[in-house]
């Protein structure tokens, strides 16, 4: 065993210390981005060893370093800033979703953030915000005027202890965070009794239904599915209010209030079989090998995101990626990397477009409208995306993970 399962597993959901694993990755990148040309290019690599509990069958990475969050969570570059007319609607319909529950002038707390889009569009609708987010890269003067208040921390915030909110919103974060409990916990102690919360994850279902391998990456270290958010919001103090399937299900939103009494804890049962699981993951991790060896030229990566650091964990020693493309500024002069090294960012070109033999979307949840991009830009080449399995419809792009 190496020393990152030094400390006994204990699954967060249940207790139990039993646990199987059902997919790893030796050496994968901590970061979906960093600053180009770091002196250390060996640093910066984690490993996956995604585990199910043998009792509930709740899913996270057990060899995940929990020392190493802060640093992660203080990471240098931004991710999931909204670039595509698509993903800035989204923001907007999320921000006029928890604004409808709120009275005229609400006081709302945002926790992590990001870049802060969705804290922006709540205060154009005249919320008051405070939003605690722990990166580095985000400048308080891109909130000068705006009625966010910005706290550069992890949360909780001693400057915020004891205030209660109209609105607490924490949107992809708690898959991130080591020990679910007292986070839940510190969330609910901010909320007002007459308040709503807003919480939004990936889905540990969606991965269970379509086997994708990428959406295992490093950042996250614990995998729900909804029966066990549900136990877990109702053991911190949260009542349902409403559930929402986001991004055709890949992702999870819950609408909470703050309960009266507890609620009863309905146990968790596996659902799964995880060395089937772990089967059918295996296979898809084949699939995509052979895929990309079948592919003879240059192969360019569409986003530099979560799902194309999963992709060069797994595949960067046999396939030399030749092209990172994002539609990101900001990530100009930056780079992802993998076991085999870094590959500088850019923004997609029709001239560099023409030089690939194929395009890998690892976009995936946004995988038709990048597809027409880079049609509109003359490739005509094979695409490929890593939605698995592929999406139906009108204008089907192939998936890498498909037969
Ligand atoms: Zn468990």
């Amino acid at each position: 065993m190496t020393g990152a399962a030094a400390t006994p597993h204990r699954c967060v959901v249940c207790g139990s210390g039993e646990s199987e694993t059902i997919w790893s990755v030796a050496r994968t990148p901590m970061h979906a981005v960093r600053p180009a040309g770091m002196a250390d290019i060996a640093s910066g690599f984690g490993q996956l060893d995604i585990v199910a509990c043998s009792s509930c069958g709740h899913l996270s990475n057990r060899a995940f370093d929990t020392d190493a969050a802060d640093e992660l969570y203080g990471a240098l570059v931004l991710t999931n800033e909204p670039v595509s007319p698509g993903m800035i609607a989204a923001v907007d319909e999320t921000a006029a979703l928890i604004m409808r529950h709120l009275k005229h002038v609400p006081a709302v707390l945002e926790v992590g953030g990001g870049g802060g889009a969705l804290s922006l569009a709540l205060a154009r609708r005249s919320a008051h915000v405070d939003l605690v987010e722990p990166s580095r890269a985000l400048r308080p003067e891109r909130f000068a005027g705006t009625g966010v208040t910005l706290h550069r921390a992890m949360f909780p915030v001693p400057a915020l202890k004891g205030r209660r909110f109209d609105a607490v919103v924490c949107r992809q974060v708690i898959e991130h965070v080591p020990e679910p409990a007292p986070f839940l916990a510190a969330l609910r102690a901010s909320l007002a009794d007459d308040g709503i919360a807003y919480l939004e994850m990936p889905s540990a279902d969606d991965i269970l239904r379509r086997h994708s391998i990428v959406d295992f990456h490093y950042p996250h270290v614990h995998y729900y599915r909804r029966t066990e958010m549900e136990l877990l919001l109702a053991r911190a103090g949260f009542a349902l209010a409403e559930v929402f399937d986001i991004k055709q299900g890949h992702d999870m939103g819950f609408l909470l209030r703050a309960a009266k009494t507890l609620a009863h804890e309905a146990p968790v049962s596996t659902g799964f079989l995880p060395s089937e699981f772990a089967a059918a993951l295996a296979k898809r991790r084949s699939r995509a090998a052979q895929r990309l060896a079948e592919i003879s030229g240059p192969i360019a990566l569409y986003g530099a995101n979560a799902y194309a650091q999963a992709l060069l964990g797994l595949y960067q020693q046999s396939t030399p990626f030749a092209a990172v493309f994002d539609d990101t500024a900001s990530y100009a002069g930056r780079c992802v990397y993998g076991p085999a090294g870094e590959i500088t960012i850019e923004p997609p070109s029709a001239e560099r477009l023409a030089g690939m033999a194929a395009v890998v979307i690892a976009a995936y949840l946004h995988d038709a409208e990048i597809a027409r991009k880079i049609a509109a830009m003359g490739f005509g080449g094979p695409v490929y995306t890593l939605r698995a399995p592929a999406p139906d419809g009108p204008g089907r792009i192939a998936s890498l993970f498909d037969p």
